[in-house]
Parts: structure tokens; sequence; C-alpha cells
């Protein structure tokens, strides 16, 4: 079957460390496609000081500069709906698009996954995809509260298992995942040191040419 992956974030700007994660889900995973695909109007935390477009364009660019295969690309569904970007929406919508014959994986941290409670319909979310949690070494998931109930049944440590069914499994993935953050590169950006090698560079000159997180603008 077909599996078809979605890694979400705010992507501001897109960094090595996400660059890395979503060419190692695809490759363990063995998904067909990986959709990294930018929050337009994230709900569970302060609204990104670029916008959504700028974002999105900076993603692209990073694919296109640095990825320049197959199997990793930018969807923007997010930006062309209204309101807050939940993600039960974008997997409905998507499930609705590829129909009973590709399998969905929705990619997050671990951070999230213990958060997942919070999330609008949350339960539904394992009813359109598979959930898969790229974790540090090391990671414990949650013991007790409402996830842990949740996950009870649904974990599986088979990659395989997720391309034969629509929905429904939670993988965690261990993964080295690269000590890089948006937050940190922001700052550096806005004390005006270097992030060459943070960033691919076709972002940095796009961050330039458009005069992103500068001081005054984060
Ligand atoms: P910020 O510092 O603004 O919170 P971020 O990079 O941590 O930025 P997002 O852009 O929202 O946050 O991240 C998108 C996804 O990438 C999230 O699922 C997040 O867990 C993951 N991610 C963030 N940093 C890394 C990293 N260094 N390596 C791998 N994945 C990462």
């Amino acid at each position: 079957m077909k599996a078809v992956g979605i890694f979400g974030g705010t992507f501001d700007p897109v960094h090595i460390g996400h660059l890395r994660t979503a060419v190692e889900l695809r490759e363990h995973l063995g998904l067909d496609e990986l959709r990294l695909m930018p929050s337009a109007r994230p709900p569970h935390r302060e609204q990104p000081g670029v916008s959504a477009e700028h974002r999105l364009a900076m993603l692209r660019l990073a694919i296109a500069s640095e990825l320049p295969f197959d199997g990793l690309l930018a969807d923007d569904r997010e930006l062309r709906r209204e309101g807050l970007s939940y993600t039960v929406e974008t997997l409905a919508q998507l499930r609705g698009e590829q129909g009973d014959d590709v399998a969905l994986c929705l990619c997050i941290g671990m951070d999230s996954l213990v958060n997942l409670h919070t999330w609008q319909r949350w339960q539904e979310l394992s009813d359109y995809a598979h959930i898969v949690v790229a974790a540090r070494p090391g990671w414990h998931l949650p013991e007790t509260g409402p996830v842990a109930e949740w996950l009870a049944g649904r974990c599986t440590n088979d990659p395989q298992l997720l391309s034969q069914s629509l929905s429904g499994c939670v993988l965690v993935e261990s993964m080295t995942l690269l000590p890089v953050s948006a937050t940190q590169i922001r700052e550096d950006l806005a004390a005006g040191s270097s992030v060459r090698y943070l960033v691919p560079d076709a972002v940095i000159q796009y961050i330039h040419q458009h005069g992103l997180y500068k001081q005054e603008s984060s």
C-alpha cells in the first residue's frame, strides 16, 4: 500500500534538524512521500513573527536546493484554510483526497505526543492516520493520564505494519535529533550572527533578501 507521511511545524525558519529528520523518517518508514506542512496559525504556541507565505517559501527553497530527489514535498494546505491550523482537519482532508488505499503517517515529536490530549479532537487523529513519534534515544512514553490510556493497544515497533493498514498504530522512532532550534536561529539572526550550515544557503539568502528576523521584526 502507498504510504504518505505528514511532518508539520512552524518552520520559522526551516533548519537542518527538520530536514535531517524528514530524510530519516522517509527512509526508515519506507514512505513514498513525506509532506512537510507549515502551520499557518498554530493553535498551541505564540504566532510566528514571520508570515506563513515566507515560511512556506523558505521550506520550498530548502527542499529544492538541499534535497533534489523525489519524496519530500512542501504541502501548503494549512495556508489555504481559514482559522487555526488544526491537525485533525488536515488529516480528514488528506484522507478524503487520498481515499482508502493510502496509509497516512502523522510524524510528531515526543513533546507533542505528551501533550496530544490538548489537541482539537485528538482521539480522532488515529482514525485518519498512524502516528509516528520521533524521539531522542532514552525516550519514554507517558505512563499515566489520558494519552497513556489512549496509547494502550495502539503501539507497534514494526514500521512495516504502517503500510499494511490505513491508520491507527503508534510507532516510536528512536533517532538522534540534531541539536538545532529555530528559536536559537532567530536569536542568532537578530543578533547579526551567522547561521551558516544550520540553515540551507538558499534559505539564508532568502532571509537576507526579505529582511526577515531582524531585531525590530522578531
Ligand atoms: P521553535 O524553536 O520555533 O519552537 P522548532 O524547530 O522547535 O522551532 P517547529 O518548526 O514547529 O519547531 O518544528 C517542527 C517539527 O520539527 C516539530 O515536530 C519538532 O518536534 C521538530 N523539530 C524541532 N527541532 C528539531 C530538531 N532539531 N531535529 C528534529 N526535529 C526537530
